[in-house]
């Protein structure tokens, strides 16, 4: 297996325009993720979709003292992947905030379905260098960028394959900048394929 990962944060329903919790221009992430999927496919790269799980009841939840809408439940259409991405077969599932008190904005909180947390699956295959893009780029991309680089993995941010909530005006720009001053490489989905091929 090659050295090389994709992460694909939270391409799931509920984040997109029809969703519980929308973020603006969510649908502009699927071309250049499809891209890079095909990319990752020819490279044999692991596609690693990450996805919010959460229970139905959740400290995450509005409701229930949290930040957000009820989203991504488990087992509903808005947990889903969004049915434009063509993750292909024999992908590694990660999921997070699948318990009442986790908000899983990392996907390194997440674990796969045998129940092998995402870094520690990433050092069994040997992975040092992850390609990271999806939704959204100031709350689960950047946890998840910045947990990255804990891991001492490359981290290249796929820009043009992220977008923000902006709850803040400016928190997406905010969100590169940390992202990039704790080491992360911000690239584009076309320079990524043009390197590579
Ligand atoms: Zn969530």
């Amino acid at each position: 297996m090659s050295n090389t990962a994709l992460l694909i944060v939270d391409a799931l329903n509920d984040f997109f325009s029809k969703g519980s919790l929308p973020v603006p221009r969510a649908e502009e992430v699927i071309p250049p993720l499809n891209d890079v999927i095909v990319l990752a496919r020819q490279k044999s790269w692991p596609r690693i979709p990450i996805r919010d799980w959460h229970p139905r009841t959740s400290s995450h939840f509005k409701p229930f003292g949290g930040e957000w809408n009820i989203h991504c439940v488990q087992n509903t259409h808005g947990a889903e992947f969004h049915p434009n991405l063509n993750l292909g077969p024999d992908c590694f599932i990660v999921s997070k905030g699948t318990r009442f008190g986790e908000q899983g904005y990392s996907g390194f909180e997440g674990t796969l379905s045998d129940g092998t947390l995402l870094g520690v699956f990433l050092k069994q295959v040997g992975i040092t260098r992850v390609l990271i893009g999806g939704l959204a780029t100031d709350y689960c991309v950047k946890a998840t960028v910045l947990d990255a680089l804990k891991h001492k993995l490359e981290t290249i941010v796929l820009i043009d394959a992220c977008r923000a909530v902006d709850v803040n005006p400016g928190d997406g720009d905010r969100a590169i900048l940390e992202m990039k001053k704790a080491g992360a490489i911000i690239s584009t989905t076309g320079e990524i394929i043009k390197l590579n091929s």
